[in-house]
């Protein structure tokens, strides 16, 4: 099945905490190697192809970083 979404992530805001890829029943995200200047390990869309754009990662994200957008 084609996505029907995506996340754009504001990597900078990110605390690492992985409420976001527990939140996504789709398995989409993944915690990633990247470090950002805070020092935290990012959050990273790791399945695209998987992401339906349900919000619910965005949702749960306290630090407002993950945006959704939809398509179709
Ligand atoms: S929008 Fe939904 S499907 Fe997409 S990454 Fe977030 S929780 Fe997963
Ligand atoms: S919930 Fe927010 S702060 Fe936590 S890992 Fe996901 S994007 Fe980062």
């Amino acid at each position: 099945m084609a996505a029907t979404g995506t996340v754009i992530i504001s990597t900078e805001y990110c605390k690492g905490c992985g409420l976001c890829v527990h939140a996504c029943a789709h398995g989409a995200l993944a915690m990633g190697r990247k470090i950002n200047n805070a020092g935290y390990a990012v959050v990273e869309l790791a399945a695209p192809e998987k992401c339906n754009g349900c919000t619910s990662c965005a949702v749960m994200c306290p630090e407002v970083a993950l945006e959704i957008h939809r398509r179709g």
